[in-house]
């Protein structure tokens, strides 16, 4: 048997969900406990310092793992190998295979198997549906272009096929994921084309879109977003700041008066969709005056709903860290109020919503007889939805929102 363990954001999800599939062409079972497992598959984040330190933890528990009983099979993947790939120098020889990111040619040749056709495998409710590989926007920040190179479009038949599969195995939510699913296109359309296709073949289906950069959001999405019944009125949609002058440091191409006439027009509508954002906070040569356009641009839109706040990180190998090193970044205790400045931003969202949701009947997905989360809200990151009596579980009910408490909702399902 063999126990994938995936660490990260729901694109590593994604992948690891592939590799199932090719370790089950190649006559693999799963188990979801490493002590059943003979095989163990470490699908590592890391994008930035913490997500390093976390990846190497649970490589130190993997490797006692292996040690602990002989003849066990220790793969390591994902980001971690991706951004800092083998130099030849030792220390890696304890794993019987290391492979990049998303490579499954290489899991299935060491499976002896290069015939497999990698399609995903796996279980649950809420799965993810990668449509395509890297990144090309270049953000002077960013390790992910490092590691996962730039950004090529999947094939819209492959996706087609992998959404059929999804569904096929139980999926009732499924997120559309990539590092920037915006950019997305084929010669028949881009994402607000591909979206409807999808969501029309699997009407029962919610669908859920993920990581569209400002700079790519197409004209025709806030239409499809709002006309099409199972694309749920929600979008992640990472502004990372609001001042025009740290966005061109960023190498964000866009500037505030852009990021307002977008978020305008979703405001506009009557029932705006959620959406969840993320900011970066402490950034080389922020200053107040950067940091208050940001906090000003947050609290001027009431789509936004969850506000994920990162503070800023010097990575080596991006172009900000070539630039400044270590150096003009605020202090640590500046950077901390910031956070919290962010924090009470993203209550004050909170309130504009339970404002709007409180008393409304609104489609929750049930996680558990507990609990669920509902179309604003994405699983396992955003807000949870608390059953006052026991509802589903696997089931999409109508429920009405007693009491908004902060992220999380009280609600009762209608009988
Ligand atoms: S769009 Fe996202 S993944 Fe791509 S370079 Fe910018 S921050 Fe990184």
């Amino acid at each position: 048997m063999v126990c994938i363990v995936t660490m990260g954001c729901p694109k590593n999800e994604a992948d690891s969900d592939t590799f199932a599939g090719i370790l089950k062409a190649a006559g693999w079972r799963l188990t979801d406990t490493p002590d059943e497992a003979c095989m163990l598959l470490l699908n590592t984040c890391a994008f930035i310092d913490p997500a390093i330190a976390e990846s190497m933890e649970a490589v130190k528990e993997a490797l006692d793992w292996k040690q602990s009983v002989e003849g066990r099979i220790l793969i390591l993947a994902g980001c971690l190998p991706s951004r800092f790939p083998d130099d030849g120098s030792g220390g890696l020889e304890e794993f019987d295979l290391v492979m990049g990111a998303a490579d499954n040619a290489a899991l299935a040749g060491y499976l002896s198997n290069d015939a497999i056709v990698p399609l995903p495998s796996g279980s649950g409710t809420n799965r993810y549906l990668r449509i395509s590989e890297g990144c090309s926007n270049g953000c002077r920040y960013c390790t992910i272009p490092l590691i996962r190179g730039r950004h090529i479009p999947r094939d819209p038949a492959e996706i087609i096929r992998d959404c059929s599969i999804l569904v096929s195995q139980g999926a009732l939510e499924i997120g559309i994921v990539g590092q920037d699913t915006g950019a997305w296109s084929c010669g028949d359309g881009d994402i607000a084309w591909l979206l409807p296709k999808l969501a029309r073949e699997h009407p029962s289906v919610w669908f859920r879109l993920y990581y569209v950069h400002p700079s790519h959001f197409p004209k025709d999405l806030i239409r499809v977003i709002h006309d099409e019944p199972n694309v749920v009125p929600y979008i992640e949609l990472p502004v990372q700041h609001a001042s025009d002058a740290v966005l061109r440091r960023m190498g964000r191409p866009y500037d505030r008066m852009m990021l307002d006439a977008l978020f305008d027009s979703l405001d506009a509508l009557q029932e705006p969709p959620a959406v969840r954002t993320s900011v970066i906070t402490g950034y080389p040569g922020e200053t107040e005056e950067d940091f208050q356009q940001l906090i000003d641009f947050l609290t001027s839109h009431r789509c936004i709903r969850t506000i994920c706040a990162f503070p800023y990180w010097p990575e080596e190998g991006t172009a900000e860290f070539a630039r400044t090193g270590r150096a003009g970044v605020p202090d640590a205790s500046t950077v901390q109020s910031r956070l919290a400045a962010v924090g009470d931003a993203g209550q004050a969202c909170q309130l504009v919503w339970a404002d709007r949701l409180e008393g409304n009947v609104i489609e929750i997905l049930a996680d558990t007889s507990e609990s669920g989360h509902s179309v604003y809200d994405a699983p396992a990151v955003d807000g949870a939805s608390i059953f006052s009596s026991p509802a589903g579980p696997g089931a999409i009910i109508l429920c009405t929102v007693d009491e908004c408490v902060g992220a999380d909702m009280l609600v009762t399902p209608v009988r």
